[in-house]
């Protein structure tokens, strides 16, 4: 203040001193007017450019360098600005992750302004209807997810509750099953969710179908059995005839009780942990157990048959020679033993089963059963491991089968890092192959 103060005087004596040189006394007063126009000039020109730089929305950096009243005020000004330059960028930085993490989410995520408007979607939205991120902001989503369902709850207004759309992708063989719900916000805004319910909507028609499977799988002999209890309690039998019942009772309880140890097996492999690789089991042993039950099982089955199956498996010194699996032994057994089983059960008396154990070059190995049995139909491969998925429904009963044999040789197969290949030609028989990869496999 000071400083400008002796700036003022300095002109005035300036003026007062250059008007009595040029005109006398009378210049005097003309010389101190001139200087207070010169100073009233300079402040109107600095005042003048300063607003200039504010009217500009000058940024802090282009602000003018001054002195005096007007530098600091320049400089205060100037501090404010860089102070809200800063805050802007932190909020924007902020902004911009907020819409990272909602890019990041794995539902779609939509923000509709008051009037139902896009201001915002992420990709995954995008992705769910059809959506471009860019060029579709600020469009009406009224119009541009045109679905009945969605139109009718938009319109409602009721957002407590969602409402389920096909997904743009959706096709006949491939459904895909989206659930949209809105949830209000600020002022008249809505956020709008997009789920993708696909799978969990396919995990749910699984566990109602296995339900009804179960059901109808323990109600058949139940209700047998039951038949059997009723005439026996009814009816005065011979003695023949009840043992007959008797062992036609025992026969359906037989088939309940194996159907039960499958589900249980079944669901003891979905809640165990995979099998580690600290455990080696000798093939030979494995080999043994499937070969004494595959004779065992086809003795029974062709009894009183002119023409046994003809079972070959490797010899003794084969088997020893094929070395050891990494894996659980009780699983492993179960699942080899069941191939082997399921190739005896489904071959006509006379037919041929050929079990095999092969050394890959590549490291791994190759156990595979060979039937001359009835092959299968191509249409029948893809779906043959699903629970009780059957071919012959009457054949899979006659010879005690649950229809759960193939699904659970293919989790312990998948378990032990393996896999399952089945080949079959209609009328000629079937090759079941499990391989095994180098990892588990050990000379
Ligand atoms: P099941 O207990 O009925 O045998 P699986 O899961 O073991 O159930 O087999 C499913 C179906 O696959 C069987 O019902 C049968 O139709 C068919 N199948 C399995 N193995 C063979 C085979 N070696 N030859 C022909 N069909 C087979």
């Amino acid at each position: 203040m000071l400083w400008r103060f002796t700036i003022y005087l300095c002109v005035q004596l300036l003026g007062l001193a250059a008007g009595w040189r040029v005109a006398g006394p009378w210049g005097l007063a003309a010389g101190v007017v001139l200087a207070s126009w010169l100073c009233w000039a300079w402040e109107t020109w600095v005042g003048l450019s300063v607003l200039r730089w504010l009217r500009q929305e000058g940024d802090a950096a282009s602000a003018p360098a001054l002195h005096g009243l007007w530098g600091e005020a320049c400089d205060r000004m100037r501090r404010l600005l860089r102070q809200r330059e800063q805050q802007v960028a932190a909020s924007d930085a902020r902004l911009q992750e907020f819409l990272e993490a909602l890019q990041a989410s794995p539902n779609g995520v939509i923000l509709l302004d008051a009037r139902g408007h896009i201001e915002w979607c992420n990709q995954t939205a995008a992705q769910h209807f059809g959506l471009h991120t860019e060029r579709d902001r600020m469009q009406s989503i009224g119009n541009l997810l045109r679905e009945p369902a969605f139109s009718s709850y938009l319109v409602a207004g009721d957002y407590s509750h969602g409402v389920q759309l096909p997904g743009r992708e959706s096709s006949a063989t491939h459904p895909v099953t989206l659930s949209v719900q809105l949830h209000p916000y600020g002022d008249g805004r809505r956020l709008m969710l997009s789920r993708d319910i696909t799978a969990l909507e396919q995990a749910e028609a699984m566990r109602r179908d296995f339900v009804a499977n179960v059901s109808h799988e323990i109600r058949t002999p139940l209700t047998v059995l039951v038949g059997f209890v009723e005439t026996l309690q009814t009816l005065p039998l011979k003695e023949d005839e009840r043992a007959r019942y008797l062992g036609l009772m025992a026969q359906q309880a037989a088939r309940m009780q194996h159907l039960v140890q499958d589900l249980l097996t079944l669901s003891r492999l979905e809640g165990s942990p995979p099998p580690g690789m600290s455990d080696w089991v000798p093939v030979s042993a494995l080999l043994s157990h499937c070969e004494e039950e595959a004779r065992a099982l086809s003795a029974m089955l062709t009894r009183g048959q002119a023409r046994p199956h003809q079972i070959s498996f490797p010899g003794p010194v084969q088997a020893r020679a094929a070395g050891q699996v990494a894996g659980i032994a009780s699983e492993l057994q179960s699942a080899l033993a069941n191939l082997v089983g399921n190739a005896v059960r489904y071959t006509p008396a006379g037919g041929c089963i050929t079990v095999t154990w092969e050394v890959l070059a590549e490291g791994g190995a190759r156990f595979a059963v060979r039937d001359t049995g009835p092959g299968l139909a191509p249409e029948h491969l893809p779906r043959i491991t699903e629970r009780f998925y059957r071919v012959d429904r009457s054949r899979s009963r006659d010879t005690g089968g649950t229809g759960l044999g193939l699904a659970i040789v293919k989790h312990v197969v998948q378990r032990h890092g393996a896999m399952l290949e089945i080949s079959s030609v209609l009328g000629q028989g079937s090759v079941f192959a499990v391989h095994f990869p180098p990892a588990r496999v050990r000379a």
